[in-house]
């Protein structure tokens, strides 16, 4: 997977891959961290930003941002997100749950090519607490 996305195969980038990248999935560069470090001990905290940086870059990865912190998404699929405030989780809102999206009369005349939200708030599990 890695060399069909133009990327030379090491031991940090497999075990980032193989952590990631099975199954879709949202981290963060530092759970990644704290959870390859066990198994890892070498590794640093900016081998994994410059290997999560490389695998968005090769479309393995997309990005996003929620309260500032930034969030990889093994799930390369356009899809919004829903992100409890309290307890963090997010979840994937897939593109059938989506209504179609109004195109805002200020970007009339752009060619938009990616419309991405992100819904916040409380987690059923939260709300009832
Ligand atoms: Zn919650
Ligand atoms: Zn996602």
């Amino acid at each position: 997977m890695l060399r069909s996305h133009g990327l030379r195969v090491t031991p940090q980038r497999l075990a980032v891959a193989a952590l990631i990248l099975p199954k879709p999935m949202h981290v963060t560069a530092r759970m990644v961290y704290q959870t390859l470090r066990e198994t890892h001990p070498a590794i640093s905290m900016n081998t994994i930003y410059l290997t999560l940086g490389q695998f968005e870059s090769s479309g393995l990865l997309q990005r996003f941002e929620i309260n500032g912190t930034t969030v990889f998404d093994s799930n390369t699929a356009a899809h919004d997100h829903a992100c409890c405030s309290r307890c963090k989780a997010i979840i994937d809102l897939s593109p059938q749950q989506q209504e179609s999206p109004q195109q805002p009369h200020a970007l009339a005349r752009w060619h938009i090519d990616r419309e991405q939200r992100i819904w916040s708030g409380l987690c059923p599990n939260c709300a009832k607490q």
